[in-house]
């Protein structure tokens, strides 16, 4: 997606330990009209695909999912990460561990917003080593939904995540896929 790819190089900033920080326009502050040009570009993409269900993670791909959602009409339920010990048997859970922050989370949803009969589509920020999706796919089994597949606003492809994912034989899409950066120069190498 080319107006993404632009944005990108504009104003990302390579951070150490492989981070690209997009705070201005996704991560912090967010460009809705941008996101609304992601929702649409995911709708085009997944459009063969009855989808009744957006799936995300807290907290940054919740704001991404809901303009996405909104091009799909379906709701959003964002798994939530707890430090809850005792988790009742209302919740699918799983852990997740935090590429940007290095911890390992408990992440829940609720059996009362996902079953056996939805059509999920996850969403989410970015893929690096995967573990988020991987997290999410899990539940998403667990619950006896059908997974049509991952949406993706940027995918560094020079991690292991997607990868991983498409052997699993899931569809993912990514909309800029990061084959290289350079924290020293700022150049950012995108496939085609
Ligand atoms: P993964 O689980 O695929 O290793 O990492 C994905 C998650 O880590 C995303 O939900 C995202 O929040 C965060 N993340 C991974 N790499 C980056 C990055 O380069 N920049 C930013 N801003 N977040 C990242």
């Amino acid at each position: 997606m080319k107006e993404l790819k632009d944005r990108i190089r504009r104003d990302g900033i390579i951070r150490a330990g492989n981070v690209l920080k997009v705070d201005s326009f996704l991560n912090h502050q967010m460009d809705i009209q941008l996101f609304e040009a992601i929702g649409q570009e995911f709708k085009r993409r997944f459009s063969y695909a009855e989808i009744n269900k957006i799936l995300t993670i807290e907290a940054s791909g919740i704001g991404i999912a809901c303009v996405v959602a909104q091009s799909f009409h379906v709701p959003v339920v964002f798994a939530k990460k707890t430090q809850t010990k005792n988790i009742s048997g209302e919740v699918y859970t799983t852990k997740v561990e935090s590429y940007t922050h290095g911890r390992i989370y408990d992440v829940i949803v609720s059996r009362e917003f996902l079953g056996k009969g939805d059509k999920v589509l996850l969403i989410d920020d970015f893929l690096a080593n995967g573990k988020a999706l991987e997290g999410l796919t899990k539940l998403v089994k667990d619950s006896g939904a059908e997974l049509v597949g991952a949406g993706i606003v940027i995918e560094k492809g020079f991690q292991i995540g997607g990868r991983m994912l498409r052997e699993q034989g899931i569809r993912v899409e990514s909309l800029a896929i990061v084959d290289s950066m350079d924290e020293a120069t700022g150049e950012i190498v995108f496939r085609e």
